[in-house]
């Protein structure tokens, strides 16, 4: 049996060691096509040996890059090893990957749609996957317009879209598209439910952090208020809360969307009149100023399409 002093003399015989080190390096590391390039581009500043001495360079560069070709655990997950030249010699560093630029920017995208109380499928609504009926179209090609618009000239005020239609058209998905599309861009988008976000307000009412609750809603350089109209309103609710919010936005010529199962006209004498449970004409027509003022009605026919 070995002892151990024979043990750590055998791994230790350098003799040994150098010649597979060379073994590798003669049959794996040189011959690899980028080691190949980036020799033969610094050739000026490398002699034989300068690249004796960063061989282990090489050779770790050689092996991080398989290791990620295979996609196997790597030194440092998501990154590609690349060689670079300091000092005459070779260096190792890690550049993130394609993918994962993609994948933080898409982080980063969604971290910009905010949405609040708006379902996961809505969440992932894309222009690739959404198609367009006759009924729909008119809705669609106006909010590509706006999209268009407002990144060629983010600067200025484009008016939203008031999209109304009946249940399960299809208002809140392609408000989702939209988002999408604008936060990828890097534009901050909110769509917020809007009958949930009153009753929310309705239950915080009493420790006084209404105006908080509206700040994020107020300030959103773009904002969806999905399904106008199906919350209970009050005339608290329709004068201090929705009034305020698109006063605001109008004020700072800020971008609004609504959805809503009713037409504008429906929305002003159906809902805002009797919010308070008498008729307040001029208070719903006030208020229907400011919504016409933010956005363009257009409206969207079709078959309900929702599977359940
Ligand atoms: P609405 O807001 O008009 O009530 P939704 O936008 O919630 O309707 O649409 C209902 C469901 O129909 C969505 O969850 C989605 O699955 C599907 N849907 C709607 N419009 C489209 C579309 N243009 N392309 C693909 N699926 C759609
Ligand atoms: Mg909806």
């Amino acid at each position: 049996m070995d002892s151990i002093q024979d043990h750590l003399n055998k791994l230790l015989d350098r003799s040994e060691i150098t010649n597979q080190y060379l073994t590798i390096l003669k049959e794996k590391v040189f011959p690899d096509p980028d080691v190949q390039a980036f020799l033969k581009e610094n050739q000026d500043h490398l002699d034989k040996d300068a690249i004796m001495k960063s061989a282990i360079n090489l050779y770790e560069f050689v092996n991080q890059k398989e290791k990620r070709q295979a996609n196997e655990p790597s030194l440092i997950e998501g990154h590609d090893p690349k060689l670079v030249l300091f000092n005459n010699r070779i260096h190792v560093e890690y550049e993130p990957s394609t993918d994962e630029i993609k994948r933080q920017k898409l982080l980063q995208a969604k971290q910009r749609v905010k949405t609040v109380y708006i379902s996961k499928e809505v969440n992932e609504a894309t222009f690739e996957d959404l198609y367009v009926t006759p009924g729909k179209k008119e809705a669609v090609s106006k909010t590509l317009d706006f999209i268009d618009d407002y990144k060629a000239t983010p600067q200025d005020y484009h008016q939203g879209l008031y999209i109304h239609g009946s249940f399960g058209v299809g208002k809140t998905y392609l408000m989702g598209a939209m988002a999408k599309s604008m936060s990828q861009s890097g534009y901050q988008v909110t769509l917020v439910h809007f009958p949930t976000l009153c009753s929310e307000i309705k239950a915080g009412f009493k420790d006084n952090s209404v105006n908080d609750r509206i700040q994020p809603f107020k300030e959103t350089e773009i904002l969806v208020l999905d399904d106008i109209g199906a919350e209970s309103l009050s005339a608290w609710l329709r004068d201090e809360v929705l009034g305020v919010l698109l006063q605001h936005r109008m004020q700072h010529n800020l971008s609004t969307f609504f959805t809503s199962n009713l037409s504008m006209d429906q929305l002003e004498q159906e809902h805002f009149r009797t919010a308070s449970g008498g008729d307040e004409p001029v208070k719903a027509a006030r208020l229907m100023e400011r919504v016409s003022y933010l956005a363009e009605e257009v409206q969207v026919t079709g078959e309900n399409q929702r599977k359940k």
